[in-house]
């Protein structure tokens, strides 16, 4: 008996849509990339890009610069973050996260996960007392947001102010307010991985004007800065404009004008996103062995990836599943193997911060098994790939 087996590729997204190619040759016909190489009365694509998402979002002030990981750095500067410096941030995410504190030679605090793969708010609110840390960099990784009431009330209430990482929540919410609104900075990438895709590029919001003028500054504004038009007035750049390094890291109209016609169009791509999980998150439901993440009704999430737990499996089964699956075409990502592999690393990883046992998290870390969603994918390739999986899981466990 022959087994089903899928031929997709994971990592294939969507072409950039014909609009946004249109658009950009017309950029590159002017020649005019750099962002401040722009006509006397022109706003340039990177300006319109930045309006346009501080409207999308509901923000003041917003900042498009060079890559996700850069806009975290920033926002870490411009909020005063050195050297030395103690930063919270999660157990659960992607490296450039504990990088950007790295970068400044501050320190990353780990804070635990979750069985839903959120930020243990009880490990946090421990780890904010025992490090005496004033910044969180938040990140909803995988696009799972905790519930955040009670964070920004935990965070408020012992002076700690939060950046959010919000690499896989553009275009969610949590209690109807988009994340990256609930802490005082948001910080997006819109590399080909995440929702909207320029190959590189990040976008920074915040409604503090005082942020908002040093994270301008601190892009590469030069002089500049009055050419940015979702910033504050000159007013407030005349305090910062001297002390505040130029960090050179800034965006470019090729990228922006893409990213304009995707970022209209994400609405709906999240409506798709949101149909895949579901699919495979049906096909999934119920199969012994296998936990799939809760997500409270607050949260309005992208469902661009899928995450499942294997609870207490020993690991060479859950390689066994992995490994089971690759070979039927399904490319599953373990958090829990023993080497960083691909985009995937673990905090224990990360040895240029000090030894931090988690050994609650270490067990959800271990069972975290990772699978993205891409557009690419029909609902029939989703179904395709719940029944491979559960097939899997299920050859292992006893009926
Ligand atoms: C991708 C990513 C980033 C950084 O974005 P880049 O644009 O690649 O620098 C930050 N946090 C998380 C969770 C990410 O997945």
């Amino acid at each position: 008996m022959s087994e089903e087996i899928f031929t997709g590729n994971f990592t294939q997204q969507e072409p950039i849509p014909d609009r946004a190619i249109e658009r950009a040759v017309e950029v590159l016909r002017t020649g005019r990339l750099h962002r401040y190489n722009v006509l006397p009365g022109e706003k340039g694509d990177v300006a319109l890009l930045e309006e346009e998402f501080a409207a999308f979002t509901g923000a003041k002030y917003c900042l498009a610069v060079a890559s996700g990981g850069y806009a975290l750095g920033c926002a870490l500067r411009a909020l005063g973050v050195g050297a030395g410096d103690k930063v919270l941030t999660n157990a659960f995410t992607l490296a450039p996260v504990p990088g950007a504190i790295a970068a400044l030679g501050a320190e990353p605090v780990f804070v635990g996960v979750t069985e839903d793969l959120t930020i243990d708010l009880d490990d946090l609110s421990v780890k904010i007392a025992e490090s005496g840390a004033k910044v969180l960099m938040l990140s909803h990784m995988r696009g799972h947001i905790v519930d955040m009431d009670a964070l920004m009330y935990l965070c408020t209430g012992s002076g700690v102010e939060v950046i959010e990482d919000c690499a896989h929540t553009m275009g969610a919410a949590w209690g109807g307010v988009p994340s990256g609104r609930h802490g005082s900075i948001g910080c997006f990438s819109t590399q080909t991985y995440k929702h909207i895709n320029s190959g590189e590029g990040g976008l920074l919001i915040t409604d503090d004007e005082d942020v908002a003028a040093r994270a301008v500054l601190l892009s590469g504004s030069y002089m500049l800065f009055d050419r940015h038009s979702a910033a504050p007035g000159p007013d407030v750049f005349e305090k910062v404009k001297y002390d505040t390094p130029n960090v050179s890291g800034r965006m470019d109209n090729l990228r922006a004008a893409i990213l304009r016609v995707q970022l209209e169009n994400l609405s709906t791509q999240v409506d798709k996103w949101n149909a895949r999980y579901r699919v495979v998150e049906e096909g999934l439901a119920g199969t012994t062995g296998l936990t799939l993440t809760r997500r409270g009704n607050a949260e309005t999430f992208v469902g661009s990836s899928i995450q499942f737990l294997l609870l207490d499996w020993p690991d060479a089964e859950i390689e066994g599943v992995v490994a089971r699956c690759a070979k039927r075409g399904v490319e599953l990502k373990w958090f829990g193997a023993p080497e960083p592999v691909a985009f995937t690393s673990r905090y224990d990883s990360w040895r240029y911060a000090k030894p931090q046992p988690l050994p609650d998290s270490d067990r959800v870390l271990r069972a975290i098994v990772d699978m993205r969603l891409p557009l690419t994918f029909s609902l029939e390739d989703c179904a395709k790939i719940a029944r491979i999986i559960r097939d899997e899981v299920l050859r292992r466990t006893p009926q």
